[in-house]
């Protein structure tokens, strides 16, 4: 049991149909997976069920098709890389997740194999949490697992409506390690200096996390888009930047809030700035002498600098949000630094965060880090609220 859920290993799958929501929402490339972490990360509770005699009908979303059948969003190229993994084994897909196809294909499983339905997401159902649309799903089935972490914070039909129709139900063993690893960031008792590490591009998208940081860290350290709107708070002139306008009141009191609390926040003393985002010419520059004609893409090595040392010292450390434009190898650096810095970090590490995940794969120091999450709005609102949608629907 975690947080009042039952876990996979805690279920009676012997021979019973298995509806497991999986989360192969994967990046494609020209036709085929251009990046397997998804799957390779739900091949444990695959398998786990497959070796306990279950039939295991495998669910899941790809892109966004908008309720409707289309080939590019076929789940054809998911079912090869699950097949790569399973290589004694038949990997049916179905050709709709509903109806008679994917019936006589369930009904075909014997004790053991596994089935891939098609994509979800080509009815409209799915996205809007139709019960009808979850009823059709649940035709058969007599135990469900949610495996889909990245997915937990939707209240999609099935994640939500699916799990209320079925009495058996739990985590799988992905689902369980990334509730575990984040609840550890929300223990009262977290070993401190904890120290938040938050960038990317938007401060509205991460107010809420900002907020509930600021209630349980010791320091926060600032970079990104994120950190040019904190900069213009205080009065820095930064050219061309990406800012919002319209949260540098919302800055101010975050930092004003932080002040009373106690907590730290650094923000970035010099950046790495261009005439262009696309451009591989940069000066480095302290915030005070951004030229009127130039963008802030990345944080400065005297930041770096300072923000490794906070970093060397901490002992819980969460981190959001890359530090500069990353994409763009020229402003790539603050973010192989911090992701340098954390790695050798001595405390409990986890990072979160589609884009922040990717650079930090980028790095190759993923297996240093003590949690990678493999979802960014997941984690977010996990951390937050302590709650998701998709797992408190697996509490009966
Ligand atoms: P995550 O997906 O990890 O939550 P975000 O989506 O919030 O991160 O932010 C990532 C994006 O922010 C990246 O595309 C990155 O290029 C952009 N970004 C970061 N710093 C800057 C900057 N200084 N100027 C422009 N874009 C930036
Ligand atoms: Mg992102």
């Amino acid at each position: 049991m975690l947080n009042g859920v039952r876990t996979i290993d805690e279920l009676e799958l012997a021979g019973k149909y298995v509806f497991m929501r999986v989360d192969f929402n994967v990046p494609m490339k020209d036709g085929k997976v251009n990046d397997r972490t998804r799957i390779e990360a739900a091949m444990q509770s695959i398998l786990h069920a497959m070796n306990a005699g279950a039939k295991v009908v495998l669910g899941t979303h790809l892109g966004r098709p908008k309720g409707k059948p289309n080939l590019a969003f076929s789940l054809e190229p998911v079912a090869h890389t699950v097949a790569e993994y399973l290589p004694s084994h038949e990997i049916v897909l179905s050709d709709d997740c509903i109806g008679d196809g994917a019936r006589k294909v369930i009904r075909d499983l014997r004790d053991g194999q596994v089935a891939l339905l098609e994509n979800l997401r080509f009815h409209p159902g799915e996205s809007t949490n139709d019960i009808a649309f979850a009823r059709e799903l649940s035709t058969d089935m007599q135990v469900y697992i949610n495996d889909a972490f990245g997915v937990c914070h939707r209240e999609h039909a099935s994640i939500c409506a699916l799990p209320s129709l079925i009495d058996q139900k739990g985590a799988g063993f992905l689902l369980a390690k990334e509730l575990h690893a984040l609840d550890k960031l929300r223990q009262p008792d977290i070993a401190r200096p904890y120290v938040a590490v938050l960038g990317g591009a938007k401060v509205s998208d991460k107010i809420g996390i900002l907020e509930m940081l600021l209630q349980s860290v010791d320091a926060i350290l600032i970079g990104g888009a994120m950190a040019n709107t904190f900069l213009c708070a205080q009065g820095h002139q930064l050219g061309y930047s990406r800012i919002e306008e319209d949260k540098l009141a919302l800055a101010r009191s975050i930092l004003d809030k932080a002040k009373e609390r106690g907590v730290e926040v650094l923000l970035p003393s010099d950046v790495r700035v261009s005439k262009s985002l696309e451009s591989t010419e940069f000066e480095e520059v302290s915030v005070n002498r951004v030229p009127a004609d130039s963008y802030a893409l990345d944080i400065g090595a005297d930041t770096c600098a300072r923000y490794r040392e906070r970093l060397r010292r901490a002992l819980s450390v969460f981190w959001n949000g890359p530090m500069g434009l990353f994409e763009n190898p020229a402003f790539a650096e603050g973010t192989k630094a911090v992701a340098r810095a954390i790695a050798e970090s001595p405390g409990f590490t986890v990072v979160g965060g589609g884009d922040s995940v990717a650079a930090v794969e980028q790095t190759g120091l993923a297996k240093r880090f003590g949690h990678v999450s493999t979802g960014g709005g997941a984690s977010l609102v996990y951390l937050e609220r302590g709650k998701l949608p998709g797992v408190e629907a697996l509490k009966s």
